[in-house]
């Protein structure tokens, strides 16, 4: 009988034994389980309120820019005729940007597409106008890497195709698919794709928006500068006064060329001391320009290198009578169609004289412009001489036809 109730009580707590493992057992897999779906929901809970909290953002943002709908932009429509006009705020597709204008500069040549109505390569009207500016980044393009909404960026006017027969051999500037952007003069300015990947920069933060504007003119002065072969103590002469001829003359005087400077007008003496000029000779007499600056190189020898900055056929021939034997002239301005110039055969070859032509900018230069802005000993100031608002662009492209002493001026939007 005690035999039967020993094992009886055995067995009574090996089942209880069980029951209660197995009880455990049971509680720890509903733990364990509830702590990983608690887990779960928890992680994907915090994805879900990021999401929401990004994708609102974005709304918010985009609902500010565009909420507005529309901005103030020049819009080109034929000679001497610009209208401010309301329309739609640019939308980033893939791989573009939106900037909001920070500053936009005039330009001789926007000044020339005023006056004409239109411009062959770079713009047919109606069109967006002005094409040197600086910004902020408000919306970037799906796919867009290098920028975001808040960046300071100079968005240069043109972009080459990178697969032609001439940007292979790195002339950009001549590629046969150039893509031009204008739109500058107003308050927001779409910048293509292919702007974005090739030629868009951005600002160093010391760096004010309306110099790093002057990137543009100066990539193209740096390329005539460089294309024009020069070595430091190099006498240069630049024939012309405008915001291009002061600015390669400032490039070379930084890279530590003697330069001379034939100017037109008494403000263009100024800027030209101002910015490095060594000589200025002040005339709008041809003929009196080659004798006082022969006659200001040794033994009346002739510069070594010519710059014409004018974009007139008569200062190409005169550039080609300051040169000395085995100089460098460059046909850096820009004439009208269909203009012709005379050259003395003789003198070009058996003074064995090169001749070169600079056009536009390459990507290459651009960079080089915008490190000269940022380096410091570039003068940018003294190239904007004048600050208006965007409903004064008519009034300011008037005062420039006049020929007033203004380099450039800021239009602010
Ligand atoms: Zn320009
Ligand atoms: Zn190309």
């Amino acid at each position: 009988m005690a035999g039967t109730v020993k094992a009886a009580i055995l067995r009574g707590r090996k089942t209880v034994e069980t029951v209660v493992e197995e009880g455990l057992n049971t509680v720890d897999t509903v733990v364990e389980v509830g702590f990983n779906t608690v887990e779960t929901v928890v992680v994907e809970g915090r994805k879900k309120v990021e999401s929401a909290v990004s994708l609102g953002r974005k709304t918010v943002e985009h609902a500010l820019l565009h909420g507005r709908g529309t901005m103030q932009a020049a819009v080109l429509h034929g000679r001497e005729d610009v209208r401010i006009e309301q329309i739609p705020i640019p939308k980033a597709e893939a791989g573009e940007l939106v900037v909001q204008v920070g500053a936009a500069l005039t330009c001789g040549t926007d000044l020339k597409v005023f006056r004409r109505g239109y411009h062959a390569r770079m713009i047919v009207p109606p069109a967006l106008f002005g094409h040197e500016q600086a910004g902020t980044v408000v919306e970037a393009g799906e796919g867009v890497e290098d920028f975001a909404s808040g960046n300071r960026v100079v968005a240069l006017n043109s972009a080459p195709c990178g697969q032609c027969y001439f940007c292979a051999r790195g002339q950009e500037n001549l590629c046969d698919d150039l893509l031009f952007n204008n739109g500058a003069y107003a308050e927001f300015i779409r910048i293509p794709a292919r702007i974005v990947a090739k030629n868009t920069l951005h600002v160093p933060d010391h760096v004010p928006l309306e110099h790093a504007a002057l990137t543009e003119p100066l990539a193209c002065a740096v390329h005539g500068f460089e294309d024009s072969r020069p070595h430091p103590g190099d006498t240069v002469a630049i024939i012309g006064g405008g915001p291009l001829g002061l600015m390669i003359l400032h490039v070379a005087a930084l890279a530590g060329c003697q330069v001379i400077a034939i100017v037109k007008h008494d403000g263009q003496v100024e800027a030209a001391r101002q910015l490095g000029a060594t000589h200025v000779v002040q005339t709008t007499n041809i003929h009196k320009a080659i004798r006082e600056t022969r006659a200001l190189t040794e033994k009346n020898r002739g510069v070594d290198i010519a710059i014409e900055a004018v974009g007139a056929p008569e200062a190409w021939e005169e550039a080609v009578e300051m040169v000395r034997k085995g100089g460098t002239v460059n046909f850096f301005g820009g004439c009208a169609v269909g203009t012709h110039v005379r050259l003395d055969t003789n003198r070009i070859h058996y003074s064995d004289i090169t001749l070169r032509a600079t056009f536009h900018h390459t990507p290459a230069t651009c960079r080089k412009a915008l490190n000269l802005i940022a380096g410091g000993r570039f003068q940018a100031g003294a190239f904007i001489t004048g600050h208006a608002h965007l409903y004064e662009l008519n009034r300011v492209f008037q005062k420039l036809m006049k020929r007033s002493s203004e380099i450039k001026t800021a239009i602010v939007p």
